[in-house]
């Protein structure tokens, strides 16, 4: 027995997306069924959409940042009930049992976690959010917090929980000077909890456009990396640099913004590679790295946060019909800052 549902595919690279209808299984003692409210548009649905990223499996249906409410339970389930408000984000699985999972870092599993579209569970390829259900494993699935509205809190289930994760991890706190380079779905909401975190917060975008929104989401200072005085004046200032942008960037400048054992996470991930000179990292003992996400009980832990200081996405919601176009927009630079699907409109 299975549960037929609408849903919105994209049936091969850079093909428009078309209604269409996903089978969803039956659940097993500990699944939950969400009927999905809302979905965010990632940048990395785009990279795979468009096959950036190497190849895909169509028909794809992207989307990992979903928010919704549980209209069944399996019957080994504890932590949720009929009626709660939850969320699902990247991933529905990971093997449970190698020294990662069990950290509680199931986003670094041994053997691979299992994405939330274009992974396999149970020998099926699973589709994502842009679609009316889906049945997770409660292990994987995200209580939203009351006072965070389901749309607000769907980008906080990939865009939050990959800037919260890398800011706690490398210390963003009172007396950190952190900079956010991209103001975009990622870049917005590493701003917002940059600043809740107590850092001091620079966004470094590529042009002042957005300066006062960024001011808004509590930036301290707004600088264009299209003026060169930039890199000049803040050379040497930042402990902590997290670079959101999807298309590759000139390392060099970046990281020669650091100051001593000042460390640049990237965490947006163009399908080109990043090109960093040695002697860009030598100098100041200098460190740059990367991060996926976060794991289940720190994307709880992000949600709670978020809930503490009243923070979630700036979001535009969006028909289904109109995913392509948001598609395009968020390439140009021009989201504001998250699209969301309103997924009663794939009725
Ligand atoms: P997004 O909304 O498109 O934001 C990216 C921002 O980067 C843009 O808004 C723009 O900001 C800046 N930008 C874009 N093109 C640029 C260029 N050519 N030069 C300089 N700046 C440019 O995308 P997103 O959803 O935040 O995702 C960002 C990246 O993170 C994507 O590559 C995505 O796949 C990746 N990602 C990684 C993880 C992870 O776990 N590591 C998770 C989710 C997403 P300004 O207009 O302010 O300059
Ligand atoms: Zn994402």
């Amino acid at each position: 027995m299975t549960t037929t549902v609408n849903a919105y595919a994209t049936p091969a690279a850079k093909a428009p997306f078309e209604k269409t209808t996903i089978v969803r299984c039956d659940l097993k003692p500990s699944d939950v069924l969400i009927d999905i409210r809302f979905a965010g548009i990632c940048h990395s649905d785009i990279h795979t959409a468009r096959e950036e990223w190497g190849s895909t499996t169509f028909p794809l249906v992207p989307g990992h940042e979903i928010a919704g409410v549980v209209s069944e339970v399996g019957s080994g389930v504890t932590k949720y009930q009929v009626g709660d408000r939850v969320g699902v984000g990247c991933m529905v699985d990971s093997c449970r049992e190698c020294e990662n999972c069990k950290a509680g870092e199931e986003q670094y599993c041994l053997r691979g976690n299992v994405g939330t579209y274009g992974g396999v569970l149970d020998g099926t390829p699973t589709d994502g959010g842009y679609s009316e259900k889906i049945v997770v494993d409660e292990k994987y699935v995200l209580g939203i917090p009351e006072g965070i509205e389901l749309d607000v809190a769907a980008p906080l289930l990939c865009a939050g929980i990959t800037l919260y994760s890398p800011l706690r991890h490398w210390g963003a706190g009172p007396g950190k000077n952190v900079a956010i380079v991209g103001m975009g779905g990622l870049g917005h909401m590493g701003v917002k909890i940059a600043h809740a975190l107590g850092a001091e917060v620079t966004v470094l975008s590529q042009s002042l456009s957005k300066k006062e929104d960024g001011e808004r989401f509590g930036a301290d200072h707004y600088y264009a990396t299209s003026d060169d005085a930039t890199f000049e004046q803040l050379a040497g200032t930042f402990d902590l640099i997290v670079n959101t942008v999807s298309a590759p960037l000139p390392m060099d400048r970046y990281l020669g913004l650091l100051g001593l054992d000042g460390t640049i996470v990237n965490v947006g991930a163009p399908s080109e590679p990043l090109e960093v000179p040695a002697f860009a990292l030598i100098p100041m003992r200098r460190s740059w790295a990367g991060s996926m996400i976060g794991g289940i009980r720190e994307t709880q832990e992000m949600l709670e946060f978020c809930a503490e200081h009243g923070l979630g996405a700036e979001i535009e919601v969006i028909d289904a019909s109109r995913i392509d176009e948001a598609y395009d927009r968020v390439v140009d630079s021009d989201v504001r800052y998250r699209f969301v699907i309103d997924v009663a409109t794939m009725a």
